[in-house]
This record gives C-alpha cells, sequence and structure tokens, in this order.
C-alpha cells in the first residue's frame, strides 16, 4: 500500500483509501476508479457491439433462410405450373391430332367409297353449289 498527495489539498491519502484523511475529498479515490469504469464501460460496449452483431447475424441469417424457403416454394411452384402446362399442351396436341385424323380419314363419310374421279366431282359440285354444274351429268366422270 503506498501514498500520495491529494488532489484537493496535497496532503497524503493512502493509494487505497477512499477519502482523503486530511479534507475528505473523494478526487484521488475517483481518479483511480476512473480507469476502472472506463474499462468497465469499454467491455459493455464490446458486449453490446458483440449483441448487435449477433443479433444481427441471426436477422441475416433467418433472411436467408427465409429467402432460400421462398425460392425453393416459388421453383416447386413454378415446375408445378409447367407440369400442368406441359399437361395441358399435351392434352391440346392430342386433341388436335386426334381431330385432324377425324377429318383426313372422311370428312363425313369414308374416303374410301368416293375415291373414284366422279365422287370427286361430286364432291367439288357440292362445295361449289350450283354454280359448278347444272347437274351430275355434265361432269366427264359422269357414269351411270
Ligand atoms: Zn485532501
Amino acid at each position: 500500500m503506498g501514498v500520495e498527495a491529494c488532489d484537493d489539498c496535497g496532503g497524503q491519502v493512502g493509494d487505497s483509501a477512499e477519502t482523503c484523511p486530511h479534507c475528505g475529498s473523494r478526487a484521488n479515490y475517483l481518479r483511480r476508479l476512473q480507469p476502472l469504469q472506463e474499462e468497465a464501460e469499454k467491455k459493455r460496449r464490446a458486449e453490446q457491439e458483440e449483441a448487435e452483431k449477433k443479433r444481427r447475424a441471426e436477422r441475416a441469417d433467418a433472411e436467408q433462410r427465409k429467402w432460400a424457403d421462398d425460392k425453393k416454394k416459388r421453383l416447386a411452384a413454378e415446375a408445378e405450373k409447367k407440369k400442368k402446362t406441359g399437361c395441358l399442351i399435351a392434352v391440346i396436341a392430342i386433341v388436335v391430332l386426334f381431330l385432324a385424323a377425324a377429318v383426313s380419314s372422311g370428312g363425313g363419310g369414308s374416303s374410301n367409297d368416293r375415291s373414284s374421279p366422279f365422287d370427286r366431282c361430286v364432291d367439288l359440285q357440292i362445295l361449289h353449289g350450283s354454280g359448278g354444274w347444272a347437274a351430275a351429268g355434265e361432269c366427264a366422270h359422269y357414269k351411270d
């Protein structure tokens, strides 16, 4: 234990005494305490910063997780949509093919029964109305 001069009265005061035995000043005690207080304050701030950093990291982590989760959901929804669209396109393609096949294989009748030149002329007459021929007999392919 050492002795130092009182900041206020200059008298000798123990370096661990809280008050000066001469004037009762706490100046020396407070001065000694200050670095400790600063140290404590620094430590408190560091801890606060650390806590804040941790909170930020956790928040960023949560956002990252949320983002990844959203992305996963979005991709799943898109895949589902694509699948549905693909199904729809396949169905439409099948229907179109079916219709095309139905049209090409007859158009109302059976093409096998109406494949002679005369039959084609009759078909044309039907298609063109009475502006084609007055009678089926005018067709070069006409036969009884
Ligand atoms: Zn003093």
